[in-house]
């Protein structure tokens, strides 16, 4: 079932999510949901917040872009109770073009480093411990934001921040067109 994507403006994407248990119910069911969702929506990451859950679950499909990275071919997972442990801040800093699908319409340039230290479960609920590298660390950094109710929004320049003010105001009052279905904070 494709679900509808909550944008910017609405309280549950300010909340830091929580994790979830093993007998979390129906989340075979929530993951296919939000597969479903985010191929509807041509997107490569959607957290959970994003459809209105308070819960610490991710989708990442990065099969999309193998034409530009070819190492990402068949890449798709799921990510449960991620966590970022470290930012290797040795690491290089990269300042790269981002979108959101909560944020329709828009996109900034984030600078991120390219190189972090993660944990989290997959769909068995076996633990992994990575250190994750290059696109697929700046995309999880963007997505493991939203369980911490942080956008990428809040992580552009000051002055960029202040040119799309008028624009953000916009979108939490509805203001934008997308192709796919959303819900705002308030009709
Ligand atoms: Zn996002």
């Amino acid at each position: 079932m494709i679900l509808p994507i909550y944008t910017y403006g609405h309280p549950v994407l300010r909340k830091v999510a929580d994790d979830i248990p093993a007998d979390y119910p129906d989340l075979d069911q929530l993951i296919s949901n939000m597969y479903e969702t985010l191929d509807a929506s041509s997107g490569i990451g959607l957290a959970a917040p994003q459809i209105g859950k308070s819960i610490r679950v991710v989708v990442i499909d990065l099969d999309v872009l193998k034409d530009e990275f070819p190492e990402y071919a068949g890449y798709r997972h799921v990510f449960i109770n991620p966590h970022i442990v470290e930012i290797d801040k040795n690491s290089e800093k990269v300042n790269m073009e981002e979108g959101c699908l909560s944020v329709p319409g828009l996109s900034e340039n984030v600078t991120r480093y390219s190189r972090i230290h993660v944990q989290y479960l997959d769909e068995q609920f076996q633990p992994h411990d990575e250190w994750v590298e290059g696109y697929l660390a700046r995309v999880m950094q963007h997505e493991f934001d939203h369980l911490e109710g942080v956008m990428y929004v809040d992580r552009i320049t000051p002055f960029r921040k202040q040119i799309i003010r008028n624009k953000l105001r916009g979108i939490a009052q509805g203001k934008f067109s997308c192709s796919y279905k959303t819900k705002l904070a308030r009709k």
